[in-house]
């Protein structure tokens, strides 16, 4: 088998016109970036916004293990299906961080004969956008300390400056820093630090943005820091939601670009999945769905955080009404929840996988009680046994569900027809009842706890008294009808990533609760949660470089 690069390199790739073509996008209406990446304009867009919508399919998937499932590839692998099948179909997903890019081997086009190219720019600089992003980020926060500088008539507590800065790098020295040191001539010495760019609030403000008025008016929300009296300072007290929205014009228009197979894909914002929803962009999604009659996008880890907030942040906020959603399995991870150790998940292990089950049959449930039917996807591995791939199937059934046995990731969409109409089928019965999980106005720990007992099966939440009088306050301030973003380890149910399977009654600790007013949730977080993540000891850095032809070798 070819390495994801390797593949990616031999595609066979439409010039992005045809691609835009294929949606019924004219040429001028693309703002294209090379050959093979172009822009949707905003004229477009807003041209276009009374179109009837497209379903919309989720794919989800199964508490990870450490090396990720495949919900990208499946994602992609499934709409070169839907398309294989006579469908007119469009993938929508995030875009790449540089971080774990260089940190861990691993990007974010999908794998095997289920990608997006090419594949090499969208693992790195793509179309600018998280350099747009970090600029604009940066802006805020160098217009912050300028503020201070010249005299702080905003009256700013230097102590109590949430507004950190971002760079997209994996650069843990960069975690605690100490800033304008140096004399007077520099500002106020305060502590503060970096954030990975996919960790800015301005990203996820990108993301849930519906155009450029109400990204602008977003911004100008974002709260910076306090004062003395706790009262909070703004972005737009600073007049600084201006200039980042100048920065942000281009970012905002969602990227075309193609598969393996020459079938669209939306590849648009990339927000964490813990600290932020972890979705791609609304506007791309909705640009999609007024385009393609099917529109298949992923959420980020299990479905416990990304399914979840991907309902209850994203399709809440944008009005969006999935049809269908894929939970992708692998009888691997199956394997890890049922007990298994990593070094052991080459042998049949039958056992196992039914043990590892229960964990499915969770995100089965959770995901049906959202109104949005499901259907599994076994993402096939060379190691899997017909014998392991049976007991899933047998078992899912007994949920009175299917599961259906996909091998795109070596087969492109020949390997995936038949999960392509099946999912077709399901969007097509119209069978979905979506509904958020808790409504608007309920109190924001109640809604915490309602994640946690309803989706983690936890007993309840535990939260210092300084938490809960915090979220009365957000509350007093008018900021109770947000949703909340559940920011909890993606290996587990509970806030334990080592507690495996489908634990019940665990408590699950609120250690710190933080406001993304621009964003618009309440950010609950759970156990320790990295917005700068570090390079392991051998980053993929090391095994990334040009041959002698010029091309790049080494991204995984
Ligand atoms: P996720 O989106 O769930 O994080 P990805 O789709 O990005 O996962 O896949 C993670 C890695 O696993 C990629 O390098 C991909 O090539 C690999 N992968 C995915 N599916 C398979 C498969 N069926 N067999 C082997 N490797 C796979
Ligand atoms: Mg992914």
């Amino acid at each position: 088998m070819k390495s994801d690069i390797e593949i990616a390199r031999a595609a066979v790739k439409r010039p992005i016109q045809e691609i835009g073509k294929k949606l019924g996008i004219s040429p001028e209406d693309l703002v294209p970036y090379g050959h093979d990446k172009a822009k949707i304009s905003a004229d477009f867009i807003a041209r276009i916004a009374g179109r009837k919508d497209g379903k919309l399919i989720l794919v989800t998937a199964i508490n990870p293990t450490p090396a990720g499932e495949g919900k990208t590839t499946t994602t992609v692998g499934l709409v070169d299906g839907l398309n294989r099948i006579g469908k007119n179909a469009a993938v929508c997903i995030r875009e790449a961080s540089l971080g774990p890019c260089f940190g861990i081997k691993g990007g974010a086009a999908g794998g095997g004969y289920a990608q997006v190219v090419p594949m090499e720019d969208m693992n790195l600089h793509f179309t600018g956008d998280f350099h747009a992003i970090t600029s604009a980020h940066n802006l805020l926060a160098a217009m912050i300390d300028n503020h201070i500088y010249w005299g702080n008539a905003l009256g700013i507590d230097t102590r109590r400056v949430t507004w950190r800065r971002v760079m997209d790098m994996n650069d843990r020295a960069l975690r605690q820093v100490v800033s304008s040191l140096g004399g007077v001539a520099n500002g106020f010495p305060r502590e503060s630090g970096f954030d990975i760019t996919v960790a800015s609030e301005v990203m996820a403000i990108l993301c849930l943005a519906s155009d450029l008025n109400d990204l602008e008016r977003r911004l100008g929300e974002i709260v910076v820091g306090y004062r003395r009296d706790r009262s909070a300072v703004r972005a737009r007290d600073l007049k600084a939601d201006g200039a980042m929205a100048v920065l942000l014009k281009d970012a905002l228009q969602p990227n075309l670009v193609q598969t393996l197979e020459n079938n669209p894909a939306f590849v648009h914002g990339g927000p964490f999945a813990n600290i932020a929803h972890g979705c791609n962009s609304v506007m791309a999604t909705r640009t999609a769905l007024k385009l393609a009659d099917y529109v298949v996008t992923e959420a980020g880890f299990g479905a416990d955080l990304g399914a979840e907030k991907f309902f209850d942040i994203k399709c809440r906020k944008a009005g969006l009404k999935p049809a269908a959603a894929v939970i992708v399995a692998t009888i691997r991870a199956l394997k890890m929840n049922g007990g298994v150790a990593r070094d052991d998940l080459g042998q049949e292990n039958i056992a196992a996988v039914k043990a590892g089950c229960v964990n499915l049959g969770r995100h089965v449930e959770n995901v049906r009680s959202f109104g949005v039917p499901v259907i599994v996807a076994i993402n096939h591995f060379h190691s899997d046994t017909q014998a392991e791939i049976d007991a899933v199937k047998a078992y899912v059934d007994e949920l009175g569900e299917e599961a259906v046995l996909c091998r795109h990731w070596a087969e492109g969409s020949a390997g995936i027809e038949e999960l392509s109409h099946k999912v077709a089928a399901l969007a097509d019965e119209g069978k979905a009842r979506f509904a958020p999980l808790y409504p608007d106005e309920m109190p924001l720990v109640e809604k915490i706890e309602t994640v946690v007992k309803r989706i983690y099966r936890g007993a309840g939440i535990s939260a210092d008294t300084s938490v809960r009088a915090q979220l009365r306050q957000w509350e007093e301030e008018g900021y109770g009808h947000l949703p909340v973003c559940m920011a909890k380890t993606q290996y587990s149910f509970s806030a334990d990533p080592a507690l495996l399977g489908a634990p019940v009654d665990h408590v699950v600790p609120v250690r710190e609760v933080r406001l993304s007013a621009g964003a618009g949730f309440v950010v609950a977080i759970c156990g320790d949660i990295m917005t700068m993540p570090g390079l392991p000891r051998t980053p993929a850095a090391e095994h990334i470089f040009l041959n002698e032809d010029g091309m790049i070798e080494g991204l995984s």
